[in-house]
């Protein structure tokens, strides 16, 4: 199968999955499964749709495309750009959306292919990424109420994303009021009202989350067992799902302290080095092209990662008490980040096992 591998642990985010979904419905919540971290990985979708997940979400059109086979909704869950607006309606059934002008593209491209679309109005409430204000919503559904091809399917928002700012009983508070504002002043139902994303299990946790809210939308929780608000690892769920895998190409003894008139690396950087004479050195076949080093984690805790070029990463392994030679296999622990620059990278192969 080749390096460098992410190893998924099948059974381990299985386990997540149905954990949520069951807490989750002890609130009325339905799940939105967010599939962005993994570049949109079908296994992964179809793992979450099997096991109770009511919504497949991904930021990208060419990740929801790929989702065709599965039942449930599909849902773009960045605002849709106005040029993209023909496949947003062939391939996504919902879309995110907070700009009157994009919408009404989207009116104009649903009536051409037939066909209603749903959106999910997102609600500015603090974070500063995407959303309308308060003062516009008015105005806003007015507007969209008149497009016959568009649906107003529900509204959400979105927190601790930009600014990190966290769900309160207030934020979200406000949404309920918006809800129930939309609801009375159009005397229409709002069938989604989605209060974020993993930042909001502390809430729902805690069974703080406003009754109105029933709607979830989980990326880094089903995969790392996390939470978003506070960075913790949620009790009773698995957190060590995947693992990176990368191949020794080169071992030698060499000195620490490189020789020659110093300048800037490859990237321009100035390094700086240590003289601790001779050393033993590995380097891996992973590189920046693949993943940051300061995403990922040594399993061996006896090896320090020294620096990384495109396509080479170069390790002191002196101190490791493994016996190491080239062609050995190393293990890394990884973050949100590093999942999703290694899922991006075309070099690097997803194995679930
Ligand atoms: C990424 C994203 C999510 C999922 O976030 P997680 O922290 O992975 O749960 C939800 N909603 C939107 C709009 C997003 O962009």
């Amino acid at each position: 199968m080749g390096y460098p591998r992410v190893i998924v642990n099948r059974k381990k985010i299985k386990e997540n999955i149905v954990k949520l979904v069951e807490k989750s419905k002890g609130s009325n919540i339905d799940i939105m499964g967010i599939t962005k971290v993994f570049s949109g990985n079908k296994e992964l979708a179809k793992m979450m749709v099997e096991n109770g997940v009511k919504y497949l979400g991904d930021s990208r059109l060419e990740n929801l495309k790929k989702f065709r086979e599965y039942e449930v909704p599909k849902v773009l869950i960045r605002l849709p750009m106005g040029s993209q607006v023909e496949d947003v309606i062939r391939y996504s059934d919902i879309s995110l959306n907070s700009e009157i002008s994009v919408i009404s593209l989207l009116n104009k491209e649903a009536k051409k292919q037939d066909k209603i679309h749903k959106i999910i109005l997102m609600i500015e409430l603090g974070d500063l990424r995407e959303g309308i204000l308060f003062s516009e919503v008015k105005s806003y559904v007015e507007r969209i109420i008149k497009m016959k091809n568009i649906r107003i399917e529900g509204i959400g928002t979105n927190l601790t994303c930009y600014g990190g700012v966290i769900p309160t009983e207030k934020n979200l508070g406000e949404l309920e009021k918006i809800a129930n504002f939309v609801e009375k002043s159009f005397n229409m139902r709002l069938n989604i009202i989605s209060g974020g994303n993993s930042s909001s299990l502390d809430m729902l946790f805690k069974n703080k989350l406003p009754k109105k809210i029933n709607n979830l939308r989980l990326g880094e929780a089903l995969i790392f067992g996390r939470e978003t608000a506070f960075g913790e690892n949620l009790k009773g769920y698995n957190s060590d799902t995947v693992l990176l895998q990368a191949e020794i190409i080169e071992l030698k003894e060499k000195e620490s302290f490189p020789e020659g008139k110093l300048g800037v690396n490859a990237f321009g950087e100035k390094m700086t080095f240590e003289d601790l004479g001779i050393r033993e050195r590995a380097i891996i076949a992973i590189g920046k092209q693949d993943v940051s080093i300061e995403n990922i984690i040594l399993k061996d805790k006896e090896i320090k990662i020294l620096g990384a070029s495109s396509d080479h990463m170069v390790l002191d392994i002196t101190d490791s008490k493994i016996n190491y030679r080239v062609g050995s296999i190393l293990e890394f622990k990884l973050n949100y980040s590093s999942l999703l620059e290694l899922t991006t990278s075309p070099y690097v192969k997803v194995v679930f096992e």
